[in-house]
């Protein structure tokens, strides 16, 4: 954020935001740098720098009335010292003592002080104060360790620190401690605050019991009470919350306004003709995220819609239905899948529903020659595909589109709002683009979809077609994984399938795929009919092995995670991964939904010795349901907010102050807030916002590509 230049009246040099941090009284060239080394560059960063916590600083008092836990000041004489090797770590203790007790300082590698503290000498300490029990005592005596220390003269004069006081304890470097920033802060608080303007106007925050912008950074770094520092909390989470609202509020008022895509038809024949080529009853879930499509898609205002279903909801049909709308129309759709397998495999089952119609399918992968690419292209460019089905990188390829109507992104986890930016160059001219719907397994917690991608309409599928069986899933420790070979060898006996799922994330780790294999034709699996599929294979040989295994003649796969989204494969009824500690939740759970995917009872078995509290309560989260919605909120508890929401996910910068975790009131609030502004003022272009808006751009403005600030 930057402020505004305001000058002081005053004749000393005048402090403004912008001022550089040597300027700052006590600061100067030499400190200045190492300020700069933490971020803080001027007088406006020095604001921002805010605390990350506060600390109880007690008034100075007599021993007897030390509080423990807090920081404390005492003074008094030492009595004694002496040197603790315990182990290798030497420490230094000095007995302190007033006329009411005793306290003990420790200083760890404390040897220097051998010659700087001796008994007699009067000093001023400072520190965290701990109860300790001294040995072969019972009572428990006082410690501070690692005090500050300063002797005192002979002559006593006033408390070093004469009240009880909240201490800001800001983030620091070995070169610049909080302290040092904490009187820097002092040295410009009050004039710099007196030139903060709020972008808010006062009816706003009071509404909302929030303080003034100001009043919040002084309540961060001077807070009188904790609940200063409640508050002052509050109105800057709220405030970053309501920014990014605003932003995606805004972002999406102006697509409205100015991009198109093209309305479809609907009509009931339309209708009648796609139902007929879809083998069975729609799930009451598919039927109303249909409707949502429908409405979606005969508008002319580009639909940007998030598909979540679990994995086997059946959304692939839902997107045949959307791009044979598109078709209806004379149009084409695009359908772009994370691997190359799945894009295969679309292919071979949307042909399949598809046979004997004149819907021309394209497949656009990596593997094709260079001289299938240019006609594949060229079909496309020309209008003679349909529908195109491919990976993601599809979109960055340099493919042209006779007329894109939909685009269906298929599992794709992580999106941004940049890669709708491309699908919109893959339109004819900049004011159109394709209505877009993204299809998901791994639902966006709630918290999430209220956030990044507040942009997002939803719709969901939250049931399984049926007849579906449970999966049955047991973790177990690598020594009893003979219970589960022997577990699937019994499925395979019956004629039924499986997989054997082990971790290789790069070239030695195939090895693990062969070794495995090797290991279990000799053993567990022996006359068992088995191949493996790894990434590294060939399209050929890939293809004609996952044809093999669907036809039944292979009796289980030994795999890496190429398997993980979308094969399906109803006669595979068990699954094994190996080292499951090592897998994501998210992705086990796409793996586990390889299996239970027709008729009969299924089971997965994850092998693993989890040597995390995190990786354990995966583990656990997943034998304990396979609800992908209930697991999707559970991973974003047990990773946290900061991973999904890092710039890995959303390509947005991460808050300074709100945590989606506890600030979801906050959130709720920000979001109606900015939905409710933007519906009265869609351009933010009255003068009363316009402080607001120059905010908002810089803080979002590239990310969610806001375009050029007014
Ligand atoms: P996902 O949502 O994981 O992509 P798919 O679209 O692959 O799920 O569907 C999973 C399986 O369920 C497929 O074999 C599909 O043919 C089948 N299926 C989808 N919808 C229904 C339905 N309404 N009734 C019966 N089977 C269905
Ligand atoms: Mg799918």
């Amino acid at each position: 954020m930057t402020y505004r230049l305001v000058a002081m009246p005053s004749t000393k040099p005048a402090i403004t935001l912008l001022s550089p941090i040597e300027d700052v009284p006590g600061v100067g060239p030499r400190r200045g740098e190492a300020f700069r080394r933490l971020g803080i560059p001027s007088v406006a960063h020095l604001l921002f720098h805010l605390p990350h916590r506060h600390e109880r600083e007690e008034a100075e008092a007599p021993i007897k009335d030390l509080i423990a836990g807090a920081v404390v000041t005492a003074r008094g004489e030492v009595t004694a010292t002496d040197m603790i090797s315990r182990g290798r770590k030497p420490r230094f203790r000095a007995v302190l003592a007033d006329h009411t007790g005793r306290l003990d300082l420790i200083w760890f590698h404390g040897g220097y002080l051998r010659d700087k503290i001796h008994p007699g000498m009067r000093l001023l300490v400072q520190g965290n104060a701990k109860r300790h029990p001294r040995a072969g005592r019972n009572d428990n005596a006082l410690q501070l360790i690692n005090p500050k220390w300063e002797r005192l003269p002979e002559t006593d004069d006033p408390p070093a620190i004469a009240e009880t006081r909240l201490r800001p304890v800001y983030p620091a470097s070995e070169e610049l401690s909080s302290v040092a920033i904490e009187s820097a802060v002092d040295a410009i608080l009050e004039p710099a605050l007196s030139l903060i303007e709020d972008h808010l106007p006062p009816h706003f925050h009071k509404e909302r019991e929030l303080p003034e912008l100001a009043d919040a950074y002084r309540m961060m770094h001077k807070p009188q009470s904790t609940d200063d520092v409640v508050r002052a909390r509050r109105r800057l989470a709220y405030d970053e919350l309501l920014m990014l609202q605003l932003g995606v509020h805004l972002r999406r008022a102006q697509l409205r306004a100015t991009m198109h895509a093209p309305a479809l038809d609907w009509s009931e024949q339309i209708e009648e003709r796609i139902l007929a080529r879809i083998p069975f009853t729609l799930t009451k879930g598919q039927r109303n995220v249909i409707d949502d499509l429908i409405a979606d898609l005969t508008k002319p205002t580009p639909a940007n819609r998030l598909i979540q279903g679990d994995v086997g909801s059946g959304k692939t049909v839902v997107a045949l239905y959307a791009m044979l709308l598109a078709v209806a129309s004379g149009k084409q759709a695009a359908l772009l899948a994370p691997t190359e397998l799945l894009a295969e495999q679309h292919t071979e089952s949307i042909s399949g529903l598809l046979a004997g119609s004149k819907v021309r399918i394209e497949l656009l992968t990596g593997s094709l020659t260079p001289s299938e690419r240019s006609a594949a292209l060229a079909r496309i460019a020309l209008g003679d595909a349909d529908i195109v089905i491919g990976t993601h990188a599809v979109l960055t390829e340099g493919v042209r589109f006779a007329d894109l109507a939909v685009a269906v992104i298929d599992e794709q986890h992580r999106f941004g709002v940049r890669q709708r930016a491309v699908l919109r160059e893959k339109a004819g001219d900049e004011h159109s683009m394709p209505h877009t719907l993204v299809m998901t397994a791994t639902p966006i917690p709630r918290t999430l979809s209220l956030t990044i991608f507040g942009d997002l309409d939803v719709s969901t599928i939250p049931d399984l077609p049926p007849g579906r069986q449970p999966i049955k899933t047991v973790v177990l420790p690598e020594r009893d994984s003979a219970v589960a070979y022997e577990a699937l060898r019994a499925r395979l006996e019956k004629g039924e399938q499986g997989y054997v799922v082990v971790p290789a994330v790069d070239a030695e780790e195939l090895r693990n795929v062969r070794t495995t294999m090797e290991r279990l034709e000799k053993g567990a699996l022996a006359g068992k009919r088995l191949a493996a599929v790894h990434g590294r294979l060939k399209r050929q040989t890939r293809d004609s092995i996952m044809a093999r295994f669907r036809a039944g003649q292979i009796d289980a796969l030994i795999a890496t995670t190429v398997i993980e989204v979308g094969v399906d494969v109803p006669n595979a009824t068990t699954m094994i991964v190996e080292h499951a500690e090592r897998f994501g939740l998210a992705q086990l759970h796409q793996l586990r939904g390889r299996v239970g995917r027709g008729g009969v009872e299924s089971a997965c078995f994850l092998i693993g010795e989890p040597t995390t509290p995190d990786a354990e309560a995966r583990l656990s989260a997943l034998a304990s349901t396979t609800d992908g919605f209930a697991l999707a909120e559970r991973d974003f508890e047990i990773r946290g907010p900061g991973e999904l929401f890092g710039s890995r996910q959303s390509g947005l910068p991460p808050f300074r102050v709100a945590d989606l975790t506890r600030d979801l009131d906050l959130l709720g609030m920000a979001r109606r807030d900015a939905a409710q502004w933007i519906d009265r003022s869609p351009g933010l272009e009255a003068p009363t916002e316009k402080l607001l808006k120059r905010r908002l751009f810089k803080a979002y403005g590239v990310e969610l590509g806001l375009g050029d600030v007014a």
